[in-house]
């Protein structure tokens, strides 16, 4: 951890992590909003949102945001992260572990949260059922100290192991806010190559997510389809929909179905 960190007071650290991730968000969803602007031939859902939506998604934002930059504060002046000296291989190696922590981590908790007994913390997320640059970190002050579990909790357990790159951690950070914020676009900016089978087992395309706010079941994953290829949690229809509405057509309804469509994953 750099030493400028280091030396800095609570509300210094407290507002220099709170800032950037405000910052991240702004832009990120100033980039998904582009999105839905310029490529509004590949919407994905051509229903509407519900009223309110974008103020209901704001709120969540800044719940979350508050959440996960009290544990990060807390983290980084308590020490409660083993970092080491940085290398490009230590980076590398911590954004590696980070990507696979959370994609393992994130599946449990997401389908757990499906659950009758923890759906009322879920509920939040889920109120948009259309998505929109701002539902990714909509979510309630419970469900963000899931999130804030990961964000620190990994890295900690990865320290007892071997000391971690700050810089590697802060990365995947940023990387997962970006994707999170900008994968809910309603829109699918991917190209067919990138929505291959082979592909999706490291990124999916926009409509994967989309399905599962959508549907209410299956697509637990974040970031790729592993967690649910591996868990049996993929509906089969997707490819179809999204060759649909990469041709320009979007769904007309939350319920539309493709070809290969399955009962319930
Ligand atoms: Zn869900
Ligand atoms: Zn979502």
């Amino acid at each position: 951890m750099p030493e400028s960190l280091r030396a800095l007071s609570w509300p210094a650290l407290a507002s220099l992590v709170g800032g950037s991730l405000v910052a991240l968000t702004v832009v990120m969803s100033l980039v998904g909003f582009a999105m839905e602007r310029w490529l509004s031939k590949r919407r994905i859902f051509a229903v509407p949102l519900f009223d309110g939506q974008y103020r209901f998604e704001l709120v969540g934002n800044a719940v979350f945001i508050a959440v996960v930059t009290s544990a990060i504060t807390a983290a980084l002046r308590g020490g409660w992260i083993r970092f080491g000296a940085e290398s490009a291989t230590r980076a590398a190696l911590t954004f590696a572990a980070m990507v696979l922590g959370f994609q393992g981590y994130y599946w449990f908790l997401h389908r757990a949260m499906h659950t009758p007994a923890l759906l009322p913390i879920h509920r939040w997320h889920h109120r948009s059922q259309v998505t929109t640059p701002l539902t990714g970190q909509s979510v309630s002050a419970l469900e963000a100290v899931g999130w804030a579990l990961a964000w620190v909790g990994l890295p900690w357990l990865f320290g007892l192991l071997a000391p971690v790159s700050f810089w590697g951690w802060a990365a995947y950070i940023a990387f997962n806010v970006t994707g999170n914020v900008v994968g809910h676009s309603n829109v699918e900016p991917t190209a067919p190559m990138a929505a291959t089978r082979l592909a999706t087992w490291f990124a999916n395309a926009f409509v994967y997510h989309s399905l599962h706010h959508a549907r209410w079941t299956g697509h637990y994953s974040f970031q790729s389809a592993l967690m649910d290829r591996i868990m049996g949690t993929e509906w089969s229809d997707w490819p179809a929909l999204y060759a649909r509405i990469v041709e320009g057509h979007p769904l007309r309804s939350l319920n539309e179905r493709g070809d290969e469509a399955v009962d319930a994953p």
